[in-house]
């Protein structure tokens, strides 16, 4: 048997989250071991879209911003012009005050792993979790290795081996799969004077909705939607709405991977073990987006271990005050918005929000961005 590692913090999963995890950590001076099952650069299936709170938070957490990240190839592309749709009518369109910044997630997330490692974390790839122990902070590796360390953070993802070792009752694991939007993307190569825009559609498939949105060389098309609340086919609905704007349709560039919507943990921390990021289910429930949070969720979880050291329970209450406090608090308002707009949507053709977009829409452009609570939405 080989000799286990010791460290003082292994993180598993090195998107956004566990790589941002690493890089606060590693730069503190812990000792930090990053695993990925991936080689990296490694594809996801994502949108990229970033809203003004990511690229701010960018800037807090790793000191850079669009010009360096333009430069660099990781942002390719911005634009300020959004249409929204509800079924084939176009209720909305504006111009956003600050663009939406798009990336490459390939290249985007082997920027923050490189960051990790030039913080100082031992970044090991193509090597899979395979068991957790959290009680005794043991890891067990695909290779045959073990790991022993004071703190596992789980940055896994949606299916966090992590998660599953401390929700241990497979029952309370089910439920919070089941929560888990489907999500359907292509890419479409862009016309000569193709669309330039950001648009969004509601009302094509229950308790979901579909983006368009441009980029350098191609329109990047997806659809996310709750499997329990619909009895539609996603992929025919898809297929439809590519019909619809004069699309190809090119079934083997399809990909599908679920989305957290609406299933954050409010308890994140137990035994010696913390999750972040989509393990944690935490992405916006409303559009999806899920790259802020996975970088906030890391650096609320990093800063309560450079605060608390290797005090558990400390550590645990410190992210779980504090994660509530700044990030679930808002996505509740934003699952409440969520509902409401898609109950009213179903009944009544999403009127709601055309009032919204014609009585507030600086206001909605600045919750979406982040610059406003969306607790705050309907006080001036
Ligand atoms: C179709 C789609 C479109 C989206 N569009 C947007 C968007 O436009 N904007 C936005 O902000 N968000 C978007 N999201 C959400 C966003 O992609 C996620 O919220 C974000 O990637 C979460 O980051 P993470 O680090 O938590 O997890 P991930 O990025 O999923 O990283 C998890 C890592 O863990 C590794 N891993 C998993 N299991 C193991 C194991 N056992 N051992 C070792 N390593 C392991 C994986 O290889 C992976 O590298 C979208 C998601 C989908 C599905």
């Amino acid at each position: 048997m080989k000799k286990p590692v010791d460290c003082d913090i292994a993180v598993v999963g090195a998107g956004p989250a566990g790589a941002t995890a690493a890089c606060l950590l590693a730069g503190s001076g812990f000792d930090v071991r990053l695993f990925d099952k991936q080689a990296f650069p490694r594809p996801k299936l994502c949108a990229g879209l970033l809203t003004w709170k990511s690229v701010d938070l960018l800037k807090r957490i790793f000191n850079t911003g669009p010009p360096e990240l333009f430069a660099r190839g990781v942002i390719t592309h911005a634009c300020r012009d959004y249409r929204i749709h509800v079924g084939q009518r176009e209720i909305a369109r504006g111009r956003l005050d600050f663009p939406f910044h798009f990336v490459d997630r390939t290249r985007y997330d082997h920027h923050w792993v490189e960051a990790a490692r030039t913080a100082g974390a031992r970044v090991y790839t193509q090597v899979a979790v395979t068991h957790i122990d959290p009680m005794h902070g043991g890891l067990t590796l695909d290779n045959g290795s073990n790991v022993r360390c004071r703190y596992i953070i789980g940055a896994d993802g949606v299916w966090s081996k992590v998660r599953g070792a401390l929700h241990a009752q497979k029952q309370r694991e089910r439920r919070w799969r089941d929560h888990l939007a489907v999500t359907i993307e292509t890419h479409h190569p862009l016309p000569e004077n193709g669309p330039s825009f950001a648009g969004l559609h509601f009302g094509l498939i229950p308790w979901g909705y579909a983006w368009s949105f441009p980029g350098e060389r191609h329109q990047t098309i997806g659809m996310a939607a709750l499997p329990q609340k619909r009895n539609q086919s996603i992929k025919r609905t898809f297929d439809n709405f590519l019909v619809a704007h004069k699309m190809d349709m090119q079934p083997n560039m399809r990909r599908s991977y679920p989305l957290p919507y609406g299933n954050f943990l409010t308890t994140p921390a137990k035994q010696n073990a913390l999750v972040v990021g989509d393990a944690c289910g935490l992405a916006d429930p409303l559009l999806g987006e899920g790259i802020y949070y996975a970088h906030r969720s890391a650096q609320i979880a990093a800063q309560a271990i450079i605060d608390a050291g290797f005090h558990f329970e400390r550590v645990a209450a410190a992210y779980t005050r504090n994660l509530n406090r700044s990030v679930i608090r808002e996505l509740r308002w934003i699952k409440f918005f969520r509902d409401m707009l898609f109950i009213g949507g179903t009944h009544r053709r999403f009127r709601g929000l055309s009032l919204f977009f014609r009585l507030i829409p600086k206001r909605l452009e600045a919750a979406v961005q982040g610059h406003r609570p969306f607790s705050k939405l309907l006080f001036p």
